[in-house]
């Protein structure tokens, strides 16, 4: 099974997700439907916890990157579990203050904050802005003055480093649309400016690589640039920067090919850097932030489909299309993102029939995954288990062909419960005059 909290009814017939026979929860709630295993969100924020104790001192707090999957309930469970968080928009804001979530403890990012969305986390007391360029300083230093207090900032830079992942989830290379980069000296301008603002407190600096990495070194060499970055504007300005905030980006395991990244150890690798480069740079070692969204959820989720037609085309290739698609399920249709499908009533039976998984929309891309083995007696009404799928995929969910948006169902301690109800049809039409 592609992750541990995966596996077989004891018959051997039904696939289980967190203990859970899934064929009963489709059944229960309906498809296409999201699963989410709680205990698994919970354990990998422990870890993070744990990992962040054990490593950095007194303020350094692991960030929830909010994008990866963002609805109420989520908060609860990030403030439960002592978590800080990223939020990228006013909605993410919002749902977090609806939440109850403490929004002190929270880091607002986004290459391009509105005038309103800055009044808006400003007049909800959101903690930090990282701020992604001097436009966006300006707007800020605006603001807080009209509310006569000083922001804290940290300024998001791009260190020039090359994640090996994907193009469209690469994002800490010179040329890119978020941050300054260091290389260019706008970064160290940048701070000249920011140091001058009234209403701005600078309280150090960001970075994000991109995603979904697991090359070796790539937080290290990351940590080295941001502290020779630091070094540089303790020499150059006499400030010394609080806050590190590494960002996020440790890979999963969506197939058997996919490493497995041990987060302890990737965590203790990255400290033990950090304390010999602010040695060697003599600098006081900052708190230390980094903002894991997908290591967090992803395989704490599972989506659920009924196969509805089942189509050869001979001397071509096997179509099996299920009610739902990119939809509720975009990354294939984005980047082709591999994943690991399971027939979840049908566990006993060999995969011996190839064919390509497609969704009900109207496009050809429409595809959650190509030549997938599945048996050869699939046919409508059984049951599609897509895994790994707790990021990514309700926050980045779209109505197209005017489909509801699925339930999401929380899997805890034996038992079921729904966090994010599933779109009506009377939900589609909410909006229209
Ligand atoms: C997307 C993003 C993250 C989370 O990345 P993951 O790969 O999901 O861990 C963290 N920080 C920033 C700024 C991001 O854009």
């Amino acid at each position: 099974m592609i992750c541990e909290n995966i596996s077989v009814s004891r018959d051997g017939s039904h696939l289980l997700f967190a203990g859970q026979d899934t064929v009963s929860l489709a059944q229960e709630y309906g498809t296409p439907l999201y699963l989410m295993d709680e205990e698994r969100i919970r354990s990998r924020c422990r870890t993070y916890k744990a990992a962040f104790a054990r490593n950095f001192g007194p303020g350094s707090v692991p960030l929830y990157a909010s994008k990866a999957n963002c609805f109420k309930r989520m908060y609860q469970i990030m403030q439960e579990e002592g978590m800080g968080i990223d939020v990228v928009s006013s909605g993410e804001i919002y749902t977090a203050l609806q939440a109850g979530f403490d929004l002190s403890k929270a880091y607002f990012h986004s290459n391009n904050k509105t005038d309103w969305d800055v009044a808006y986390a400003m007049d909800n007391h959101v903690g930090y802005f990282v701020a992604d360029n001097a436009e966006e300083i300006k707007a800020v230093e605006r603001e807080a003055g009209k509310r006569n207090f000083r922001q804290q900032v940290l300024l998001r830079l791009t260190p020039g480093i090359d994640p090996h992942t994907y193009e469209a989830i690469s994002t800490g290379k010179v040329d890119s649309k978020f941050g300054v980069a260091i290389e260019t000296g706008q970064a160290s301008d940048l701070v000249g400016f920011v140091l001058k603002q009234p209403h701005v407190e600078l309280c150090g600096f960001h970075c994000h690589v991109g995603s979904q990495v697991f090359a070796e070194d790539v937080f290290e060499r990351a940590a080295v640039k941001m502290l020779d970055f630091i070094a540089e504007m303790k020499r150059k300005y006499g400030y010394e920067a609080r806050q590190l905030d590494l960002g996020g980006g440790y890979g999963v395991r969506y197939v058997e090919s996919d490493p497995h990244l041990d987060i302890d150890v990737k965590v203790d690798e990255v400290a033990r850097t950090i304390h010999s480069t602010c040695e060697r740079l003599g600098i006081r070692e900052p708190e230390i932030h980094m903002e894991p969204g997908r290591s967090i959820v992803a395989d704490a989720g599972m989506v659920l489909y009924t196969v509805g037609t089942v189509k050869t085309i001979p001397g071509y290739k096997s179509y099996v299309s299920i009610d739902g698609g990119m939809g509720d399920s975009p990354r294939y249709a984005l980047y082709k993102a591999k994943y690991t499908l399971y027939a979840a009533n049908k566990m006993a039976e060999p995969c011996d029939f190839k064919a390509s998984v497609v969704g009900r929309c109207c496009e050809s891309g429409d595809i959650i995954q190509a030549g997938v083995m599945l048996p050869s007696s699939i046919h409508r009404g059984d049951i599609i288990a897509l895994c790994t799928t707790g990021a990514y995929h309700y926050s980045m969910a779209s109505n197209y062909n005017r489909l509801p948006r699925p339930a999401t169902v929380m899997l805890s301690g034996g038992t079921s419960y729904v966090a994010v109800r599933r779109e009506s049809l009377e939900d589609l039409v909410r909006n229209d005059l």
